[in-house]
């Protein structure tokens, strides 16, 4: 493999790999461990990203595309291989202001890239707490989904065109900017949300929307669940379309998250034991702004909502985005596992039930934290238990997972597979869908060297 490393360093210079301490300096992930890498090479173009695997193709050299190491899947693990990271093709290549598009390259900053669509006049509406060092190319690579999907959808539908790079080194360019293209074969969903295990991802041409002129957020205490659906679809259907979140945190993580040591602060005056943050994005504050307003008053004088504080300025909205945001909190009480289920609305409630009753019985002093993107069925689940072994690991795991199946839910809702859920993806998809996916990372990638071992288990 040094003859791999020793080419690579004549050809892309020795800027572009890192060995040693520098690679170990370079290996820290926000949330998942990254490994120990052979080494990472830093190619600072297409055509050099290509080189990097046509040379890993004939050395059979496995090789882990990193994007901006926040992955919570462990889906950048690189244990002994080499590391791909797209660090250096950090430009944003053009703004198409007729047509509202961007062609980006992968390792731009998911913020940078919001930012230079707002500079534009336009509004890239991906957002996520990572959003300053996920990388819009990560982002893709895992079809990553945040706060917005419920108006925008997830990046899948913000993705026109990309450009990857196989197995063998060939360069795919699919750099579509029509938003209609029916012209065989949609391409660049076989690297959408595939965790970089079929090609990789080099550029993309992502869509921009219109910035939105008015902005509206309120909080809200809920009394029961049942009220939590009924409350979106109210807000729905008075808003016109304009709800751009529906974020829903339960009392456990509500009070984690405003009282000490968190910095944040409950708005509401009750205790609830659910409570809602809602957004609207219009086109006019001064028609939006009462629209907004009467929505809320009519889910509290119909007995929907307990309480509503909305936001009167871009810090108390900033201030009650900081309170869903700050998932961090929960590492007070690390060691923890965490959790990002689909399932039906309505099955919900017995869903987490039946999660307190399980860690319960086994773990009475459990901390259980759900919140999540209710709007698109997405919980996040956050369990810590005092222990994080791999026994324990399983044991929770089969609570969280197994009742899913029964109400066709999903293990990964946004997160991804990676290695942490691979051993669970059955349970989400059918025998001839994993056949089909297998089929797939076969005829792309033969020799089994793009992040092998991801999604899919090698062996069966
Ligand atoms: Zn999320």
């Amino acid at each position: 493999m040094m003859d791999l490393l020793e080419t690579l360093t004549d050809e892309l210079g020795a800027v572009a790999v890192l060995t040693g301490a520098d690679a170990e300096e370079k290996s820290q992930g926000a949330w998942a461990p990254m490994g120990t890498p052979l080494a990472i090479i830093r190619p600072a173009n297409t055509q050099e990203v290509s080189r990097v695997m046509e040379l890993a193709h004939a050395a059979g050299q496995q090789v882990i595309a990193w994007g901006g190491k926040t992955g919570l899947v462990e889906g950048g693990h690189a244990d002994g291989e080499l590391a791909l990271s797209l660090e250096r093709l950090n430009a944003i290549d053009s703004i198409d202001p007729i047509g509202g598009t961007m062609s980006v390259q992968a390792g731009v900053p998911l913020q940078k890239v919001c930012e230079a669509a707002e500079e534009a006049g336009f509004f890239f509406p991906l957002d996520l707490g990572a959003r300053g060092s996920a990388t819009i190319g990560g982002n893709i690579a895992t079809n990553a989904g945040g706060n917005r999907v419920i108006r925008y959808g997830m990046t899948r539908a913000l993705v026109l065109g990309l450009e990857a790079v196989l197995a063998d080194g060939t360069i795919v360019s699919s750099m579509n900017r029509l938003i209609k293209n029916n012209a065989g074969y949609d391409l660049k969903q076989l690297f959408i949300g595939t965790e970089g295990t079929l090609g990789i991802v080099t550029r993309a041409v992502v869509r921009l929307h219109s910035k939105p002129l008015s902005q509206d957020t309120g909080l809200v205490g809920v009394e029961s669940f049942e009220n939590l659906p009924k409350l979106l679809r109210h807000m729905e259907a008075r808003l016109g379309g304009t709800l751009s979140a529906y974020e829903v945190m339960w009392d456990g993580f509500y009070q984690l998250v405003t009282n000490e040591p968190a910095a944040g602060r409950s708005p509401l005056e009750g205790r609830y034991p659910y409570y809602a943050l809602v957004e609207a994005m219009g086109g006019d504050q001064e028609a939006d702004t009462p629209r907004f307003e009467h929505a809320l008053m009519g889910a509290l004088e119909d007995g929907i909502i307990c309480d509503a504080v909305i936001a009167k300025s871009d810090s108390e909205r900033e201030a009650m985005w900081a309170l869903r945001d700050d998932v961090g909190q929960v590492l007070h009480h690390y060691p923890i596992f965490t959790f990002d289920v689909s399932l039906p609305i309505a099955d919900m409630e017995m869903y987490v039930a039946g999660l307190e009753a399980s860690f319960d019985a086994t773990w009475p002093d459990n901390k259980l934290f759900v919140f999540g993107h209710l709007g698109d069925g997405n919980l996040h689940v956050i369990i810590g238990v005092g222990d994080d072994s791999p026994a324990t690991r399983k044991a929770v795991e089969q609570i969280v997972y197994a009742p899913l199946q029964k109400i066709g839910g999903s293990v990964s809702a946004e997160h991804g597979i990676g290695l942490e859920k691979r051993d669970y993806l059955a349970l989400s998809r059918g025998p001839e869908e994993i056949a089909l996916m297998r089929l797939l990372k076969k005829s792309l990638d033969p020799k089994g060297i793009l992040n092998p071992g991801k999604v899919l288990s090698p062996e069966n």
